[in-house]
């Protein structure tokens, strides 16, 4: 059944404007006709829009383009800093705060320690203490702000921005959106971290409709598909959740209350924690050496360490979580066909040859027949990606949140 939206006149020029922004912000430089034959408006409608664009100084010329006959139209381009965006990645360990401008330049930036995560309530005070210290170094009004995405990792309920279960961080049914949102006077926008990782991982405006499957190795597992410029989100929200396919029958428990896992067996966390053990029953003499004796100063890059020292007991738990991965990533492989598989996260950043480990097990467990052109890659982002995917999250999202201060 054809499905018609309809719009009130208010919310159609809205639209208009918003639609003719994007295509500055993506296209540009860009000449009037073009940004017509885009979005698909009337000439005299862009001339319009541009026409107050230029007023409020949101859009700049600058210079003549090639002429295709007549005489050469002028080239117009977003101002930079006109507005920005706030990208806030609330990782497990480090909270990340990116403060970016129209051309996806980073102008600030904030990091801090995560801390106890607890009281939700003083913790998402704490946030929004950070996005509020951000603001104030861009020196620019409320109204230059068009929103603060926030990635956070576990489940977000899409509509209401409602973190409904968070694993690494305990939390169930936080309204964080709405928290958060009570707090700041621009709009919040809350998404899976994972997903929003992926958004800036497949961006590349060189490679249109490709479909790429960014994977985040760090103290949890999790990924994101992303389709053309689009992330697949799912039915219920749900989608990307690798970390919790069983590679492992009767496994170890995992945070989500299954068994084996593949977080269970191979992040960061159960890296950790195999080695722990191992400690414990008095093997790994390296990493037993490396946190001088105190098990639970162990993390995954201890254990990495350990391995790239010689430690066999160390070096048999990174081949083995490698393998799992592999494992992992072949039935999504195989399931999605993807042009590109991207792996970040903080077990990619210890070198030696995890990345080549985790590729063999891949194509060694994926169908031999499928995605033959499929490209693996090591996510290139680096250290703000997730952060920046918050404010790329912002951008593909927000017009249904506020009109444009414009
Ligand atoms: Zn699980």
């Amino acid at each position: 059944m054809p499905y018609y939206h309809k719009m009130a006149k208010p919310q159609i020029a809205q639209t208009n404007k918003y639609n003719v922004f994007r295509c500055l912000v993506r296209e540009g430089p860009i000449n009037r006709a073009a940004i017509a034959r885009l979005t698909d408006l009337s000439i005299p409608s862009v001339m319009a829009i541009i026409n107050n664009f230029l007023k409020k100084r949101v859009v700049r010329s600058v210079g003549k383009g090639e002429s295709s006959g007549g005489k050469p139209p002028e080239m117009l381009e977003i101002v930079p800093d006109c507005f920005f965006y706030i990208g806030v990645d609330v990782g497990r360990t480090t909270i990340r705060v990116v403060a970016n401008n129209m051309k996806s330049e980073q102008i600030a930036h904030i990091n801090e320690p995560t801390g106890v995560p607890f009281p939700e309530k003083r913790f998402v005070g704490r946030l929004c203490g950070l996005i509020t210290g951000i603001a104030r170094q861009l020196n620019a009004g409320a109204d230059r702000i068009l929103g603060a995405g926030i990635a956070m990792p576990g489940l977000i309920e899409k509509e209401t921005g409602k973190v409904l279960f968070s694993p690494d961080f305990g939390w169930s049914d936080v309204p964080l959106k709405e928290w958060l949102q009570e707090l700041l006077p621009f709009p919040v926008f809350v998404e899976n971290a994972n997903r929003a990782l992926a958004l800036n991982e497949a961006y590349s405006p060189d490679e249109e409709n490709h479909t790429s499957f960014t994977v985040n190795l760090g103290y949890g597992i999790g990924a994101g598909l992303v389709i053309g410029e689009e992330l697949y989100i799912g039915a219920s929200g749900t989608s990307g959740e690798i970390g919790h396919i069983t590679v492992v029958k009767n496994g170890p428990v995992c945070q989500c209350g299954n068994r084996g896992c593949l977080e269970a067996v191979a992040s960061g966390e159960a890296i950790a924690r195999q080695a722990r053990e191992l400690v414990r029953q008095g093997g790994a003499a390296k990493i037993a050496a490396l946190c001088g004796g105190n098990g639970h100063g162990i993390d995954a890059r201890l254990v990495f360490q350990a391995a790239a020292g010689g430690d066999e007991g160390a070096a048999r738990i990174i081949d083995r979580a490698a393998e799992y991965i592999g494992i992992g990533l072949a039935m999504a492989v195989n399931v999605l066909d993807p042009d590109r598989v991207v792996l970040c996260g903080g077990l990619m950043k210890n070198g030696g040859d995890f990345f080549e480990k985790i590729c063999a097990a891949l194509q060694k467990h994926k169908m031999r027949q499928s995605s033959r052109q499929m490209v693996v890659t090591a996510g290139k982002g680096g250290e703000y990606s997730t952060a920046n995917g918050a404010c790329r999250v912002l951008g593909s999202n927000l017009w249904w949140e506020r009109a444009l201060p414009i």
